[in-house]
Order: structure tokens, then C-alpha cells, then sequence
């Protein structure tokens, strides 16, 4: 019985564990659940899971939460702090971390210190602070395993090749909901139009990212992480369907790609079970049904933030951590209709040359960066 620790249950990723778990419940046990915000969710998935405890990061909350909980014997607590030193606990096998943005950093480095395997689908944390995550979970023997599509697609293609170094990685994009359109008609999208994705459905800030192709940058940088890999063997191939979730080319040029209908449940599924592929029934997936896979090239004059993402991977220390945090004003702007959407390029560009560079950043530098990045990003809105 594997042990869990859910962190941002009750938001997309969460709940899908959740469901992945409820049809195992002989293989995991949830150990904790964490919640930013939604209590009434969390109260309920609490009920049904019977955690040991949970945190709600709202600290106003904590009254609604403990009231309705504290009699089924589950420990409530509150606020991120409490967050960051419940991934700790003895009784945790594996943490996954499904929090939006650079709030999963901490918690995750707090993690790994502890030994836990982590489950991460909180890709900011690797692209926020990627060395410091990898040398730390070489260090305390932590495993990563990735829940982001694309890198468990080529994790899984990764199986049984230890001693074969990889050449290149082909990531693919569906291209979001604005795929093949110009930068006249990006100037007047709406938000409504952005949070409209063709194939996925995700939480707020990853569905406005996939329209920008910031996810897709995002995704290089935390593969470049995840595998070891210089920016020029990342290649991003935009794949309308997604049915190919990603690529593994080896040195004698054969090609390895994992393939499935679009469901997070798979990826979720297998992160928790590794090494083991568990039995489900979600839908199989027919060649028939989908004749044409079609794959075309990244629009990268159109699209900034993916040469963005690029150029902060190549540029290296803080730079990374810039793109993030001004990505992370920029989409909270644009969903609250301050900035347009192509504005939000402009803002994290604009970030990304005033911030000062430091080229081996250690933790702290890197919270001093993202904190003032986001004061200048929003001076700058
Ligand atoms: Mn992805």
C-alpha cells in the first residue's frame, strides 16, 4: 500500500488523482490532502478518503475546515507554512505536488530532503529551480517522477534504456486554441476564446499558458531537468490530436514515442503506480478513429514566449526563474482583463532584461528573484 500525499487536491491534477485512487483503493492509501482555497471541496474529498490530515492554505478557512473534520479524527492545519512541513511526515510514500506555479517549490524541496518520491505535475518548480531540485534528489536518493504528459510519454519510452543515451527529445504541442492564427487576430482575443482548449482540460493558468506556447516552454526547461538535456536536443513538434504525447530519438536515429487518447488519469495513474502499470478501463484508443496525424512546426514569430523559454534555458541561473514569476503576473492579469494577451510576451520579455542576472543562484537568490520580478511585472502592468 503506497501512501499519499495529495497537494492541491482539488484542483484539476488533484481531482483526477483522486479518481485514480478511488478505483485502487487496495494499492494507495491517502495519507494527506492540501487545498489553496476551495474548503468545501476538500471537506468533502476528505470524507470520502479519510486522510490523516489536511491543510487549507487560507487561513480563514481553518474554522469552516476544522468544524466539519475534527470529529471524523483527521488533524486540520492551515496556512503554507503548515503545507511546507506536512510533506515531512514519516508516513508519506510518495508527495504530488498539483499546486499551480512557484508556490510548489518549497513543499517539493522539503520532499525531497525527506527521501519521498515525488510525483510532480508542479512544473514550475523544476523550471523555477531545476539544479537545485536534481542535485538535492541525487542527494537524499529522491525519486522524480514526472505526471506532465509529455515527460512521463518519454519517461515511459525511457524504460529499459539505461544504458542508451539519448540524441534528442521531440516534445509535442497541440498548438491550443489559437493554432495557425496570425498576430493580428491574437490582438484582440478574449479570455473566454484563450480558456476554450481543444483537447485537454486543465485548470486556469495551464490552459492560458498552452495558448501562449508558454506551457511548451515551460515543458522544454522541466525536460531539460527531468532528463539532462541541452536545450538543442529538445525539439517541439506541434501535434493537432494529441495522440502522440511525446518523443525519444537514440543515437542510431530509431524513435520511441508513447501514444494514448488525451486523459491525465494515464500519466497520474502510472507516476503513482511505478514501476508497475496498473489495469484500468478508460477508453481504449482506436488507429481508426484517428487516420490523420498531423504534425507541423512551433510558430515561434507568432508565438514569443516559446523563444522566451529557450532563451532563458540557455541564458541559465535566475533566468528561468525571471520567465516564471512574470509569466505568473502576466496570466493572472490577463484572467483578470488587465493586459492582452499578447502583452503578456511583452511583460515577461520586458522582466527578463531589467531583473538582474545571477548566474549560480542559490535558494535564496532565487526567492529574492521571484519576488522581484513580481513586483516589477506588476510596476510595469
Ligand atoms: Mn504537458
Amino acid at each position: 500500500m503506497k501512501k499519499i500525499a495529495i497537494l492541491g487536491s482539488t484542483g484539476s491534477i488533484g481531482t483526477q488523482a483522486l479518481e485514480v485512487i478511488s478505483e485502487n483503493r487496495e494499492a494507495f492509501s491517502v495519507e494527506t490532502l492540501t487545498a489553496n482555497n476551495n474548503a468545501d471541496l476538500l471537506i468533502k474529498q476528505a470524507k470520502i478518503f479519510k486522510p490523516n490530515s489536511v491543510v487549507i492554505r487560507n487561513e480563514e478557512k481553518y474554522k469552516l475546515v476544522n468544524d466539519a473534520l475534527s470529529s471524523e479524527g483527521i488533524k486540520v492545519y492551515c496556512g503554507a507554512k503548515s503545507i511546507e512541513d506536512i510533506v515531512t511526515s514519516d508516513s508519506i510514500d510518495i508527495v504530488l505536488t498539483a499546486m499551480v506555479g512557484y508556490s510548489g517549490l518549497i513543499p517539493t524541496i522539503n520532499a525531497i530532503k525527506k527521501g519521498k518520491t515525488i510525483a510532480l505535475a508542479n512544473k514550475e518548480t523544476l523550471v523555477v529551480a531545476g539544479k537545485i531540485i536534481t542535485d538535492l534528489a541525487k542527494e537524499y536518493g529522491s525519486k522524480i517522477l514526472p505526471v506532465d504528459s509529455e515527460h512521463s510519454a518519454i519517461f515511459q519510452c525511457l524504460s529499459g534504456e539505461i544504458q542508451n543515451p539519448i540524441e534528442k527529445i521531440f516534445l509535442t504541442a497541440s498548438g491550443g486554441p489559437f493554432r495557425g492564427k496570425n498576430t493580428e487576430f491574437l490582438q484582440n482575443v478574449t479570455k473566454k476564446q484563450a480558456l476554450n482548449h481543444p483537447n485537454w482540460v486543465m485548470g486556469n493558468k495551464i490552459t492560458i499558458d498552452s495558448a501562449s506556447l508558454m506551457n511548451k516552454g515551460l515543458e522544454v526547461i522541466e525536460a531539460k531537468w527531468l532528463f539532462d538535456l541541452r536545450a538543442d536536443q529538445i525539439d517541439v513538434v506541434v501535434h493537432p490530436q494529441s495522440i502522440v504525447h511525446s518523443a525519444v530519438q537514440f543515437k542510431d536515429g530509431s524513435i520511441k514515442a508513447q501514444m494514448g487518447i488525451p486523459d491525465m488519469k494515464l500519466p497520474i495513474q502510472y507516476a503513482l503506480g511505478y514501476p508497475k502499470r496498473i489495469k484500468n478501463n478508460f477508453k481504449r484508443f482506436s488507429f481508426f478513429d484517428y487516420p490523420n496525424l498531423t504534425f507541423e512546426k512551433a510558430d515561434r514569430k507568432t508565438f514569443k514566449n516559446l523563444d522566451l523559454a529557450y532563451k532563458a534555458l540557455e541564458t541559465g541561473g535566475n533566468s528561468p526563474c525571471i520567465l516564471n514569476a512574470a509569466n505568473e503576473i502576466a496570466v493572472e492579469a490577463f484572467l483578470n482583463e488587465k493586459i492582452s494577451f499578447l502583452k503578456m510576451s511583452d511583460l515577461i520579455a520586458n522582466c527578463m532584461e531589467k531583473i538582474i542576472f545571477v548566474k549560480n543562484p542559490d535558494l535564496e537568490d532565487l526567492i529574492a528573484t521571484d519576488s522581484e520580478t513580481r513586483i516589477l511585472a506588476k510596476q510595469l502592468l
